[in-house]
């Protein structure tokens, strides 16, 4: 049987030229980057490559990049950095109630600290308001920290727009940009953030690397204290193969971002017509021209998501769903709800996120299996009559 991956927003293959890449670091490249010895000094070279590979992909300098272990540490040393440098008190976090966990808990968490939390709402196709916060709320000692795309939905926020609303303010403005990275263009040249959060597995490179973007002049304590290593930033013994491969990975990315916008974009709205022609009761969640071009989430009324995931699989085909089965039931995703998406259609979304590995072939198996599905859950479905 012939498998079909469309869970990318959740993790992507390593792609194997990055593989390539990581493989003498595992093996005869083992210096300590800190040592002064060759062995050392030449694993260093290769992580000082890395991070201008980087920073390349995002418009940035290359001492503008700090490694880390993923996209989450990358959130929380933002966001705890940021209320545990305020003067005083812990200061004011403006973030959106679509937000990935790893920000939501995290400024959550804060607020248990004793940090303001202000948790803006979006509109039914997933975007938040532009303008309206700015006045009551960013101050010198706000961070507004918001995704620039919505991993279920793929929604993008007008990120440049409103890091200069914010700084106008002036306020720190920080951007999860995790699901965004590699997918489409970054320019931090232009875009005045202070803050970026990326994480390689989502772009190709392995799990377990992420990269911090930390604008030029801006201030943040360490996460992790101890030796003087990722500019005193970030201690411990540099993960070196992993940044080789995540610098690999930004500079295919780089390469590939033109097919990234247009062949799977084509792909995947194919896929997206066919399933909201071709199954009953289907809808489209969030906005349809704002948002990734790899990523559709779809609803089939009455449905559950996780009924619809296991019956893909059988096929082997991989997707996901924005329902999580918690203590017996089965929620809708804090997306959803925070979209306002009815109940009915919200625990049956359903997320389909391609890559640049994805086929037309594959495509054509997801279309020609998925009406069936829906047909025969449809008919065992308890909410219809
Ligand atoms: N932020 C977003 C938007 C994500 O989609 C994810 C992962 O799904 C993360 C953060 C967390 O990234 P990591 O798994 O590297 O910690």
């Amino acid at each position: 049987m012939e498998t079909v991956y469309l869970d990318n927003n959740a993790t992507t293959q390593t792609d194997p030229e990055v593989l390539e890449a990581m493989l003498p670091f595992l093996k005869d490249q083992y210096g300590n980057p800190s040592s002064i010895h060759r062995f050392g000094g030449m694993v260093r070279r290769h992580i000082d490559r890395a991070r201008e590979q980087v920073a390349a992909l995002l418009g940035a300098s290359p001492q503008e990049i700090l490694f880390t272990s993923c996209g989450s540490e990358s959130n929380n040393m933002v966001l705890k950095g940021f209320c545990d440098t305020r003067k005083h008190g812990r200061g004011t976090i403006v973030t959106s109630s679509v937000e990935h966990p790893a920000v939501r808990n995290t400024a959550r968490h804060l607020k248990t600290t004793g940090a303001v939390l202000f948790e803006l709402g979006v509109d039914s196709e997933g975007m938040i308001p532009t303008d309206s916060f700015y006045e009551g709320m960013v101050d010198s000692d706000t961070l507004v920290s918001l995704m620039w795309a919505n991993n279920e939905t793929g929604v993008l926020f007008p990120i440049e727009q409103i890091a200069s609303h914010v700084k106008g303010k002036g306020g720190m403005f920080h951007t999860d940009a995790v699901q965004a990275v590699g997918k489409i263009p970054i320019d931090l040249s232009k875009t005045p953030v202070d803050f970026l959060s990326l994480s390689g597995h989502k772009v190709h490179a392995p799990k377990g690397i992420g990269a911090l973007y930390i604008r030029t002049g801006v201030k943040l304590p360490p996460l992790l204290h101890g030796g003087h290593q990722e500019f005193g930033l970030r201690a411990g013994t540099e993960n070196v193969a992993y940044i080789v491969g995540l610098g690999k990975a930004c500079e295919l990315a780089m390469e590939h971002m033109e097919e990234e916008n247009t062949r799977v974009s084509s792909m995947r709205d194919r896929l997206e017509e066919a399933l909201l022609s071709n199954c009953q009761k289907a809808k489209l969640n969030g906005h349809k021209q704002m948002r990734l071009p790899n990523t559709t989430n779809i609803s089939f009324e009455a449905i559950e998501g996780e009924a619809i995931l296991l019956h893909l699989d059988e096929q082997g085909i991989a997707a996901s769903s924005g329902s999580a089965c918690t203590t017996g039931s089965l929620e809708p995703s804090h997306v959803m709800i925070a979209m306002g998406i009815p109940y009915t259609y919200a625990h049956s979304s359903t997320r389909f996120s391609l890559s640049r590995f994805t086929t037309d072939q594959q495509i054509d198996l997801v279309i020609k299996n998925m009406p069936s599905i829906v047909e025969k859950l449809r008919k065992i479905s308890p909410y219809v009559e």
